[in-house]
């Protein structure tokens, strides 16, 4: 299996290659193997993708919206039709099975693209009247956003994070994972091919050092992370350090709450959507279940049943539910969140071990039981497939609970009491939140967390905020009345 890229970086229209930088193997998880092979960027090519930026960006925000939403539509169009093909780069670049990749990973990035188009054109100021005198508002782009990527949904974060930044006059210079380089080229050249002038999509492979080149480069206006807490603590210092906007999409060890006179089953679908999907390596996942004391034999019944059915297998056949997790080293992080379980005396209810699989880095879609709030799986974020089980006797107790925690991306109730529904989430500390659903992130709806999990919103209106800054125009229509 192959998905070598035509070179290792994108930059100002054109693939770009320098192998004076170190080499990153790409690894398909399924198996182990190599399947590519790209270079981390030298400083010359960091000068290059900022430098090409640069020159091109006064030009974008000089357009008018409806041109630069045409050809953010014509490069969603196009990922459309080619979403079988991006579908299957996807699934060797991060193991997650077609099943998934053909409707989440590419489809939700173009409808990011449709959804800014649409909402560019809107943009408008304000008119202040002050008597004689009035102000005006223009709603600007930043200049050149940075834009660094996690593993988890690689090419849809390129989108989430390009999407805004190009529909509002801004060019981006986006670092992929390392651990999954190969969508956001693909990206690259769909903009090209959609009528984006060279240079303000550009993609540097890299790791950290790469990362924090850029956001520390004076030219860059914006930085926007998705990464871990620890992370996005480090480039939203460096970030401050040049007064630069940042957007922060960082971890979580979210709450799901489930109440007794919830559907059980509507419930236990939505607990394992939100531990099992991508093989659980999903940022906002509910990874704490508290589940009302009355239902809890019930839920863990269904729970267990419901789980062992899951297909595990080639992320590529069609009929996969859940493929690998996305390496080795996440593999035995989770394998070692599992022992800790284990041996902290949280009851194991189903899996628990690594699957045997190829040699791909499979896990066993794991519940545990009796989970308490100081075991570390109840603190720590595991993103993998590890589901906790948490009981509750009251709603007081659920919610304080639940907060318990320095993150603050998302949440959820389950409850057939919509009063409870809104009481509850409304005390809920979560950017994100859910009643009676779970894992749900539509573009139009403003995405992020609270606390530690992040600062500032992707998608919906909320995002423009981000990618744009406000200018006071005041309009003096009379004689300077100065007092010398
Ligand atoms: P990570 O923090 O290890 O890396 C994220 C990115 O930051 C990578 O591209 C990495 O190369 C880069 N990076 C690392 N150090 C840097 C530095 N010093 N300066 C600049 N860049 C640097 O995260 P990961 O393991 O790739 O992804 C998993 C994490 O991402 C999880 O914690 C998950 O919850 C989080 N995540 C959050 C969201 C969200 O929207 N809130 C979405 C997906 C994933």
């Amino acid at each position: 299996m192959k998905a070598q890229p035509k070179a290792s970086h994108f930059v100002d229209g054109a693939y770009l290659e320098d192998k004076a930088g170190a080499a990153i193997e790409v690894i398909y998880p399924a198996t182990g193997e190599v399947i590519a092979v790209v270079h981390e960027a030298t400083p010359a090519v960091v000068e290059a993708a900022l430098a090409s930026a640069t020159r091109a960006q006064g030009a974008w925000a000089a357009l008018r919206p409806v041109e630069r939403a045409r050809i953010l539509r014509r490069a969603a169009d196009l990922i459309r039709e080619r979403n079988p093909d991006l579908a299957r780069l996807e699934t060797l670049d991060t193991g997650k099975p077609v099943q998934e990749t053909l409707v989440a990973d590419w489809p939700s990035g173009a409808d990011a693209l449709e959804y800014f188009a649409g909402l560019a054109p809107t943009i408008t100021g304000e008119t202040i009247p002050l008597g004689r005198d009035f102000v005006y508002t223009i709603r600007e782009a930043l200049g050149v956003c940075v834009g660094i990527g996690a593993w988890n949904y690689p090419s849809q974060i390129a989108c989430w994070k390009s999407a805004p930044a190009l529909a509002l006059g801004n060019a981006m210079v986006f670092k992929p994972s390392e651990v999954t380089p190969l969508g956001a080229l693909q990206l690259a050249e769909i903009y090209i091919e959609a009528g984006l002038p060279p240079g303000l999509f550009n993609v540097v492979q890299g790791r950290g050092a790469v990362g924090g080149a850029l956001v520390t480069d004076p030219r860059v206006a914006k930085v926007s992370l998705t990464g871990s807490v620890p992370t996005g603590q480090k480039v939203y210092a460096a970030a401050a350090a040049g007064v630069r906007h940042v957007t922060m999409e960082l971890g979580g060890k979210s709450p799901l709450v489930v109440f007794d006179d919830a559907s059980v089953e509507d419930a236990v679908g939505a607990a394992m959507l939100g531990n099992f999907y991508s093989a659980g390596q999903v940022c906002s996942n509910g990874t704490r279940v508290f589940v009302q004391k009355g239902i809890k034999a019930r839920f863990l019944k269904s729970l267990a049943a419901r789980t062992a059915k899951i297909t595990l297998g080639d992320p590529l056949d069609e009929a996969t539910q859940m493929g690998p997790l996305v390496s080795a080293a996440q593999l035995d992080k989770v394998l070692g969140y599992i022992e800790t379980a284990k041996a902290e005396g949280a009851t194991l209810v189903c899996g628990g071990e690594r699957a045997a699989l190829n040699s791909g880095f499979y896990v066993q879609p794991t519940v545990f039981a009796d989970v308490t709030d100081a075991m570390t799986l109840a603190r720590e974020e595991v993103f993998g497939p590890v589901m906790a089980v948490l009981d509750f006797d009251t709603e007081d107790e659920a919610i304080a609970r639940a907060n318990a925690t320095e993150f603050g991306l998302a949440a959820g109730v389950f409850t057939a009491d919509m009063a409870r529904a809104h009481r509850v989430v409304g005390q809920l500390q979560a950017g994100t939140t859910w009643i009676n659903a779970y894992n749900l992130t539509p573009v139009e709806a403003p995405f992020g967390g609270a606390k530690s999990s992040g600062v500032g919103r992707e998608n919906g209106h909320a995002a423009v905020e981000h990618y744009s800054q406000i200018k006071s125009v005041y309009v003096g229509m009379g004689p300077v009345d100065a007092p010398y």
